[in-house]
């Protein structure tokens, strides 16, 4: 199959239904999809009604959103009510909650809190304004993070000095690793992200299999992909021959996007980074290298978070590791909801608790 419409076609996908049916299974099986994309399009397709009842699909922590914790919410509002200061960020960012308040909160009471749709237009605001110091919240995943290296590289090469990064960046396979190694979570097989894997490859996450005996298919976000994708996790788990498979070729290669990699290589290196709901994950986020450190906010500002106060109720940690859906948290719908959100995971619309709020159950 070349195009896209051949992904979308019902009768492919009732076909790979068939399949899926008559897989020979003697337990239930959970599959775990770490990406909002992916979550998003299995409620759009209502492919979790479509499985048999042996399957279960449970969303993990796929949304870059919803897994950036208090501290750094808390940090860049912070930052953002300093007087030189213009904070950039992507529109989802504004209305998550910190321990006490949102950057959305903190533009009402007069930050200069502006929404931008790519690093390069902070950039540009930091261009057009020379006396200020412009900061871009840098959050997203290895799908994100390159183009953030080449905004980066292209400050320094223009001599932009006030221009800054705050990283919140994340990074996949060691947030995987830290799933597998938690013993509360079980995990019959992964649905990888099809767009972060065209950056980091499958190779990479080769370890899954060979280390942890899990079955992993990197998929696409069509219907027929995911189903796909299904279908070849249910034939390694009957097998009992665990391997990374890609079923995402039109885009996925096994040693992914070199250049990109190359560039995220030369401006980050590894961090320990803080994910909402799971911890501290070392090597798991980004920092700028050190020819690259007069770009960091943190290193600017030295702003200290301290006295988090995490939100009562809310089971957003829960909710990240699949451990529960959505409407088992007493505040789902009723209380936490697009237009007021308690928790990170009701705030993007790829979030969990967003994408069961609009789809349902
Ligand atoms: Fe948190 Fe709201 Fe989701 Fe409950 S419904 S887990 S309060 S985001």
């Amino acid at each position: 199959m070349k195009f896209r419409t051949e992904f979308q076609d019902r009768e492919i996908a009732r076909k790979i239904l068939e399949q899926i049916e008559q897989a020979p299974l003697d337990r239930q099986v959970s599959l775990m999809e770490v990406c909002g994309t992916h979550t998003v399009a299995i409620f759009r397709h209502g492919i979790k009604q479509l499985l048999p009842r042996k399957i279960r699909l449970i969303s993990g922590p796929g949304c870059p959103v919803c897994v950036t914790d208090l501290a750094d919410i808390d940090r860049g509002i912070e930052v953002a009510k300093l007087p030189q200061v213009i904070f950039t960020s992507f529109g989802d960012m504004l209305k998550v909650p910190g321990s006490s308040s949102s950057l959305s909160t903190a533009r009402a009471e007069g930050a200069d809190v502006r929404i931008v749709y790519s690093c390069l237009d902070a950039l540009k605001i930091a261009r057009e304004n020379p006396e200020k110091d412009v900061v871009f919240f840098g959050i997203g995943f290895e799908t994100t993070s390159p183009t953030i290296a080449a905004t980066v590289a292209q400050a320094k090469e223009q001599a932009i000095n006030n221009f800054f990064v705050l990283s919140s960046f994340k990074l996949l396979p060691p947030a995987l690793s830290a799933l597998l190694v938690d013993e509360d979570i079980k995990v019959d097989g992964f649905i990888l992200p099809g767009h972060v894997c065209t950056i980091i490859g499958s190779e990479i996450l080769n370890y899954i299999a060979e280390q942890y005996k899990t079955p992993s298919v990197i998929a696409g976000f069509e219907p027929v992909d995911i189903l796909g994708s299904v279908l070849m996790l249910l034939r390694q788990i009957e097998t009992n021959t665990p391997e990374i498979k890609i079923a995402y070729r039109r885009s996925v290669r096994p040693e992914g996007n070199r250049n990109a990699l190359a560039l995220l290589d030369r401006v980050f290196e590894p961090a320990e980074a803080t994910w909402r709901g799971i911890g501290t994950i070392p090597g798991s986020g980004l920092k700028l290298r050190k020819d690259y450190q007069m770009f960091g906010a943190e290193e600017r500002y030295n702003v200290k978070i301290e006295n988090i106060e995490r939100p009562t109720g809310c089971r957003c940690a829960e909710v990240l590791k699949g451990l529960i859906d959505p409407p088992e948290c007493k505040l789902f719908r009723r209380r936490c909801n697009p237009e007021n959100p308690l928790g990170s995971c009701m705030v993007s619309s790829e979030g969990t608790c967003a994408t069961w709020y609009k789809y349902g159950g």
